[in-house]
């Protein structure tokens, strides 16, 4: 067909090549350690290949060696997840910590200054905080809501602001639902390059992605999920993945192949397997989360509600952000209870469709409380001036009827009185 297709379209078959599987529709797990070479010759080509020691020719297919470096299921995997972001390249990873590290690893040397977002995602922070510095890598961070000018600062004030090397966020901040311009993150990232370093943007996609935002799009070099999540999509796999640049993409795999922390013939398989209803789970899990919002908005035992859709035109500057990079409202919601702890343990242990469970985007909706779960290791005062307090409960919304979901809620929420 001579039309470009959706990628939702090509979910079930691009990159697969029946005939070269007995013809199965499906492609099968290539559950094996090492694959055979036709000839002496081929051997040698496909490691010069791939350890980077010549360059790709146009007409050459890289070839099977072994599945720490290649497999089948992870290659037609990374194939169809460069439909999604428009990427150039991908690599996935046996969890998304595995791609957050590795890239972090790859691209920071000893010296260097990292400046993040604040907050992210817990295992993130620990790795930056605490890891990274035994390596003499700093960090500095920033927040939402803070301007070009104070970001630069920020950079400037640390001292080593020539030795910034990357800009790292996570877009919409985890539990609130803040958000972060890409784009404006990009324009810090380009202010601190010079003609010899040029500094980078990575971005957490995985709250949003990858159906329903873009960081490529908006000056991202790279952008990494915890697959674990919406890819992933049925809380039976962990997983990772990073995409971008051929160029950037082949260090990351450099890396990856030497770190040893690629995914499984399996996960690979299954992430196959779930990329076929990426799409129409997430359409379901964007309009329940309407749905959940709706109700939550109006709700006499509920104080506030943290919902990209409850962004209007009043909040001028995330407004301006939203409707630059965000495709939908996504499927998390935030909210607080009215009272403390002791209404949000009531309302999570009434909960009886919702499980109460960390991690998200899966099918099932799932609760938790972040103040003493998902960001109990961030520091109580800035957990305080986030708004992540002890009568915040965050909903990950699953593609049950939406019905049903709202009952189970309206239900837990008079359990609090
Ligand atoms: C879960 C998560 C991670 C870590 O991914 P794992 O697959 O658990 O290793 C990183 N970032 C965000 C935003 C996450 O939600």
């Amino acid at each position: 067909m001579n039309r470009k297709m959706k990628p939702e379209s090509l979910m079930m078959s691009y990159g697969y090549k029946p005939e070269l599987s007995e013809g199965a529709v499906k492609c099968p797990i290539f559950q094996t350690s090492t694959f055979v070479f036709k000839s002496a010759e081929d051997g040698k080509a496909f490691f010069e290949v791939a350890y980077g020691h010549r360059a790709q020719r146009e007409d050459e297919e890289q070839g099977l060696i072994y599945s720490r470096i290649n497999n089948p299921d992870l290659e037609i995997l990374e194939n169809r997840l460069t439909l999604w972001d428009e990427a150039e390249d991908c690599a996935v990873f046996e969890s998304g910590m595995a791609a957050i590290t590795t890239v972090l690893l790859e691209f920071l040397s000893p010296g260097d200054l990292l400046l993040t977002s604040a907050p992210v995602y817990g295992g993130s922070d620990h790795f930056i905080k605490k890891v990274l510095p035994k390596f003499g890598i700093h960090y500095a961070e920033f927040r939402v809501g803070q301007t070009h000018e104070e970001i630069i600062e920020i950079v400037n004030a640390t001292g080593m602001a020539d030795k910034l090397a990357m800009v790292y966020i996570e877009t919409p901040a985890n539990p609130t639902n803040d958000l972060i311009d890409i784009e404006g993150s990009k324009d810090i990232a380009r202010h601190f390059s010079t003609g010899t370093k040029e500094v980078m943007l990575a971005v957490d996609n995985t709250y949003m992605g990858p159906i329903w935002q873009h960081p490529l799009k908006h000056g991202a070099d790279l952008v990494l999920y915890s697959a674990t999540k919406y890819i992933g999509g049925h809380s039976d796999v962990i997983a990772g993945a990073c995409l971008g640049s051929k160029a950037l993409i082949t260090r990351v795999r450099g890396l990856r192949t030497f770190l040893g922390n690629m995914a499984s013939p399996h996960t690979g398989w299954l992430l196959l397997r779930s990329l076929e209803t990426l799409k129409a789970r997430m359409d379901i899990q964007a309009r329940n989360a309407q749905h959940v919002a709706d109700f939550l908005n109006h709700h006499p035992l509920v104080e506030k509600v943290y919902y990209i859709g409850n962004i209007t035109e009043k909040d001028t500057a995330l407004y301006a952000i939203k409707q630059k990079q965000c495709l939908t409202n996504g499927g998390m919601i935030s909210f607080d209870v009215k009272g403390g702890e002791k209404e949000a343990f009531k309302f999570l242990n009434a909960l009886q469709l919702i499980k109460l469970a960390v991690s998200l985007g899966s099918t099932e909706s799932l609760a938790e409380h972040p103040a003493t779960m998902t960001h109990v290791d961030v520091d109580e005062s800035l957990r305080n001036e986030l708004s992540i307090t002890e009568k915040m409960v965050r909903l990950s919304i699953g593609v049950e009827h939406h019905d049903d979901i709202i009952a189970d809620i309206s239900q837990a929420l008079e359990a609090t009185r």
